[in-house]
């Protein structure tokens, strides 16, 4: 049991450790200031000039974000879910 808990925490860092290393990814590749684009870079919906001025360097539309968002959530909500589980057995 104690085995199958440190592997649950192995995978959880190893799941942060992705995402961390993807965001210095992305800084490094662009200037994440002053360049938000016109079009999302995902599907090509038009970006409203609004959310282009309230996010700066804006690289997705408001579904796009909202999924990439999501996905992200539903990756942590399960990991955690996962070890609140097994700490309570
Ligand atoms: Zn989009």
């Amino acid at each position: 049991m104690a085995g199958g808990w440190a592997r649950d925490g192995a995978v959880s860092e190893q799941i942060e450790a992705s995402i961390s290393d993807e965001l210095a990814r992305l800084k490094a590749r662009r200037s994440p200031e002053g360049e938000s684009l016109t079009h999302c870079a995902e599907c090509d919906e038009p970006i409203p000039e609004a959310r282009r001025r309230a996010i700066p360097g804006v690289k997705l539309c408001i579904d796009c974000m909202a999924e990439r968002d999501s996905a992200f959530k539903a990756r942590g909500g399960i990991n955690r879910r996962g070890s609140k589980d097994s700490q309570l057995k």
